[in-house]
């Protein structure tokens, strides 16, 4: 059987119904690559958008922080993942993106992020508890990746089977996030609200801790 990474590539090109044209996507990717720096989401030069349009992909540049983007800095990428701009280079993550599209042709858009409560739960192997009213109600599927390393296609073959289980949102071991969307803002709240959710959980943990320890040095101070 052959991998879903490089399954029916024709898949990307049968929908043509779409709206965006490439100068308001360039704007809204950057516009959305601030919003994830400021919110934590990402660090350094990790993190990468992808938006699909009628005839291609827009992709963040690697090795670029997400912090300020210029619209000029969005790299055009055919479905086949061939770069269109010859002078810049889009995320070494291109093979994660496109396996997400292949799998989930419905999807337009692609946001995968570094964030810090995420990825710590993702180092006990395991997804953090899915117990609020935000996650039960809008994170949608969610679904936990072995570790792989990054950029390659055993990564992204491991988060296009989750995504064609259903999923729309992925932690990846020791990693990261990478969540769908049938635009930016979709992608953008899964992945914001994911992340809150982890971090929920962590200071729960904390305070169960606490409380523990509290009631038991308040019982010993309480004893005659
Ligand atoms: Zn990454």
């Amino acid at each position: 059987m052959l991998p879903v990474v490089s399954a029916r590539r024709d898949e990307l090109r049968r929908d043509g119904a779409f709206t965006v044209t490439e100068r308001e996507g360039r704007e809204r990717t950057v516009e959305y690559a601030r919003l994830l720096w400021e919110r934590g989401l990402v660090a350094g030069s990790s993190g990468n958008i992808s938006l699909r349009l009628a005839n291609m992909l827009l992709v963040t540049p690697t090795l670029r922080s997400l912090r300020a983007l210029e619209p000029t800095d969005i790299v055009r990428v055919s479905f086949d993942g061939m770069p269109v701009d010859s002078d810049r280079r889009p995320s070494s993550e291109l093979p994660l993106h496109l396996a997400a599209y292949r799998a989930r042709p419905e999807t337009r858009c692609v946001i995968h992020t570094h964030p810090t409560f995420t990825i710590a739960w993702s180092k006990l192997g395991r997804l953090f508890p899915l117990e609020t009213v935000g996650a039960a109600e809008s994170l949608g599927s969610i679904a936990f990746t072995p570790y792989a390393k990054p950029g390659s296609l055993e990564l992204a073959d491991l988060c296009a089977a989750a995504f064609a289980s259903g999923a729309t949102t992925v932690v990846m071991e020791r990693h990261g996030l990478s969540s769908l969307g049938s635009n930016l803002e979709e992608a953008f709240i899964r992945t914001d609200l994911a992340e809150q959710t982890a971090a929920i959980e962590t200071h729960a943990c904390v305070l169960r801790s606490a409380g523990a320890r509290r009631g038991s040095r308040a019982g010993r101070l309480s004893d005659p």
